[in-house]
């Protein structure tokens, strides 16, 4: 009686109840959330050395009526299980296209460009490529300041019919960055065949790298790889001055992370923006 008592025990885990009461209450709020204008875009700032801004990623946070600021890991999860980030998805790429697009009426900031997270189950919508095609044409912008942020995982899933994909996209003018390069699986081989930009190394790598020398290879050597297949490089997760002046040193032209900024509300980043 005694093992069984145990075993129940373990069946019915509080915890464990408090998260699946939690995860429905979270979904039906999450459905609302759009509707209800909860999403916001923040802004974190790409720049070169000289601290000029070249970009921005843009990141999506929720504002929970109740629980406050919601971070993408609580809620981006649930979004992708319950198909509920295409809808999301479509947002935050109208939102950052329509941020472009007031970016492109004043010559001071026409030069900016957007990278936007896209989720596997967004990209692999079999009209992924008319939709975003839609958003460019209505929002009047260039292509070319729209970059998509894909990841290694995304990309191998479904290779071929991904190439397919970002070649009809690079076709229209639209560029694509590896996001969390480095964590993930992908060869030389597969990597030379798909049309990307640039390669954005993880923070996972910059994190020890002025103390640990295998991270200082690794970082060395996505530099050098990039630059010889042609492509541009930025490291993220950038935080000290001390991380900076070494990837200076080793060639990576392009940084975003604390050091410079926070990802901050679109006005927060304008402020930036006439400052320098
Ligand atoms: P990510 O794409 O790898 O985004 C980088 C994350 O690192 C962001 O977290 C950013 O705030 C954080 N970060 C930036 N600089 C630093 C730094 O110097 N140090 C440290 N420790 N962290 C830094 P955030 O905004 O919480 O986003 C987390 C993840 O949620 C993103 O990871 C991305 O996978 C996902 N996400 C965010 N916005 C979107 C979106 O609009 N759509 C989709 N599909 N996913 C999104
Ligand atoms: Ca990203
Ligand atoms: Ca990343
Ligand atoms: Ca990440």
């Amino acid at each position: 009686a005694k093992a069984s008592g145990r075993n129940a025990m373990c069946f019915f885990d509080p915890q464990m109840q408090t998260n699946i009461t939690n995860r429905v209450a979270l979904e039906k709020d999450l459905k609302l959330a759009l509707a209800e204008n909860q999403f916001m875009l923040y802004y974190q700032p790409q720049v070169l050395h000289s601290q000029k801004i070249i970009g921005a990623e843009a990141l999506i946070r929720w504002h929970h009526p109740q629980r406050g600021l919601v971070p993408p890991v609580d809620f981006i999860p649930l979004a992708e299980e319950t198909g509920l980030i295409l809808p999301i998805g479509q947002w935050v790429l109208e939102t950052a296209c329509a941020q472009i697009k007031s970016w492109e009426d004043n010559e001071h900031t026409r030069h900016l460009q957007i990278a936007v997270n896209v989720s596997a189950r967004q990209f692999h919508q079999t009209d992924f490529v008319e939709q975003v095609s839609h958003i460019l044409s209505h929002n009047d912008i260039n292509p070319a300041n729209l970059k998509l942020e894909l990841t290694e995982s995304l990309v191998l899933g479904d290779i071929n019919n991904t190439i397919l994909k970002m070649r009809k996209l690079r076709e229209i003018g639209i560029r694509f960055s590896m996001d969390d390069f480095g964590t993930g699986y992908s060869s030389l081989s597969s990597l030379k065949k798909l049309p990307i930009n640039q390669l954005k190394i993880d923070q996972s790598f910059i994190r020890d790298i002025t103390s640990d020398h295998d991270d200082a290879i690794i970082v060395q050597t996505i530099i050098a790889m990039a630059t010889s297949l042609g492509m541009e490089v930025i490291a993220e997760g950038v935080e000290t001055e001390e991380q900076r002046a070494f990837l200076e040193l080793l060639g990576c032209p392009a940084i975003q992370g604390y050091l410079f900024g926070r990802p901050m509300p679109i006005e927060q980043f304008e402020a930036l923006l006439k400052k320098g």
